[in-house]
């Protein structure tokens, strides 16, 4: 079967590598039918996650059908359209029984699909711990609507979840991303008197607010971010700010234009190490909430997907086959063409 391996810092591949098997009795076989690109694939590509292996196949946000079930699989069956949950946990450590599946501590757990277990862009793809990581998508719900709902649109949910963000609140977003749109998108649900989202891309600022996701767009350098979020609150500040662009001076940006005790989540994940000034906000009494996500919401996100609640489906900017997805991450990594998200058709081949 075609997969993109990731080679070693720099360097991808589409290459041939064989259907995976059953290796255990709580595995999943999948065949793929949609995959994406995320920009944590970017980050592995660049060598900036450590614990990415080379030699791994690529891939954590995809849709497919089930294709086999091991012995001890309850809840899914083969035949199943199913979405995938970016991580794959045990459900019974310290850490699963609290939600933080993040950081569950079996061998395969956490993130480990598409980083250091052979992941979704492939035709196929072995899914441990398959009744935790797999959603079962309802008939009316599309492949497309679905695709995100294991990653981006679970970082945008858990983010908003642990945002704290109460009715009328004001919001602000740093980043107007995939990521960020989906934080946008899941802060609504409770219900903000405003959402202003920061970035430098006009396009994706003019997305934001024409699918109703912001209410106000701001450019650093044209705008002064801290200055007008302050005249919006009577002096005050963002209640809840999310950091979801990891820029070389967006951390800054984020405690500076919340109020004090506001909670700051930092869902980006940066290539670099960043600087925590206290001395400077010391006083502000802030919270930071830091990332990755715990995907321990893809059924509530996939049932708020199916009566119309969420629709990240927009975010799809492009296609492509499998077997051009190389020309998709040139185009994905470089920001060309006003991309936001690749659907990648593997069915097709
Ligand atoms: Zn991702
Ligand atoms: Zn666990």
């Amino acid at each position: 079967m075609k997969a993109v391996v990731y080679k070693g810092k720099g360097k991808i591949a589409l290459e041939n590598r064989p259907v995976p098997k059953i290796q255990d009795d709580r595995d999943a076989i999948i065949k793929v039918t949609l995959t994406t690109i995320c920009s944590s694939d970017i980050h592995i590509k660049h060598g900036a996650v450590p614990r990415a292996v080379p030699g791994t196949i690529l891939g954590h946000e995809f849709v497919g059908r089930v294709v086999e079930t091991g012995s001890a699989v309850k809840k899914i069956n083969p035949g199943d359209r199913v979405s995938v949950n970016v991580e794959t946990f045990c459900g019974e450590c310290f850490f699963c029984k609290r939600g933080f599946v993040n950081n569950c501590t079996d061998p395969d757990g956490g993130w480990a699909l598409g980083c250091r277990i052979d992941g979704g862009q492939a035709e196929y793809v072995r899914i441990p711990f398959a009744d935790n990581g797999l959603t079962v998508i309802p008939d009316h719900v599309s492949d497309e609507q679905a695709l995100f709902n294991g990653d981006i649109l679970s970082t945008g949910y858990w983010a908003a979840k642990i945002g704290e963000i109460n009715p009328a609140d004001t919001v602000a977003v740093i980043g107007a991303g995939p990521a960020g749109l989906c934080t946008m998108m899941c802060a609504r649900l409770y219900t903000p008197a405003r959402i202003i989202v920061i970035d430098t891309d006009e396009y994706r600022l003019n997305l934001s607010k024409e699918k109703g996701l912001a209410d106000i767009t701001l450019i650093p350098g044209r705008d002064d971010p801290e200055k007008v979020i302050k005249e919006l609150t009577d002096g005050r500040g963002a209640d809840t700010v999310f950091e979801v662009a990891g820029g070389t001076d967006t951390f800054q940006t984020a405690w500076k234009i919340a109020r004090p005790n506001a909670v700051v989540v930092v869902v980006a994940m940066y290539e670099e190490a960043q600087e925590l000034p206290l001395p400077d906000m010391y006083g502000k009494n802030l919270v930071f909430k830091t990332g990755g996500v715990d995907g321990s919401y893809c059924r509530e996100i996939m049932d708020l997907t199916a009566c119309g609640k969420l629709d990240a489906g927009f975010l799809i900017t492009h296609r492509c086959a499998l077997n051009d997805i190389m020309n998709a991450y040139d185009i994905f990594e470089n920001k060309k063409d006003h991309v936001i998200k690749y659907a990648v058709n593997v069915k097709g081949e």
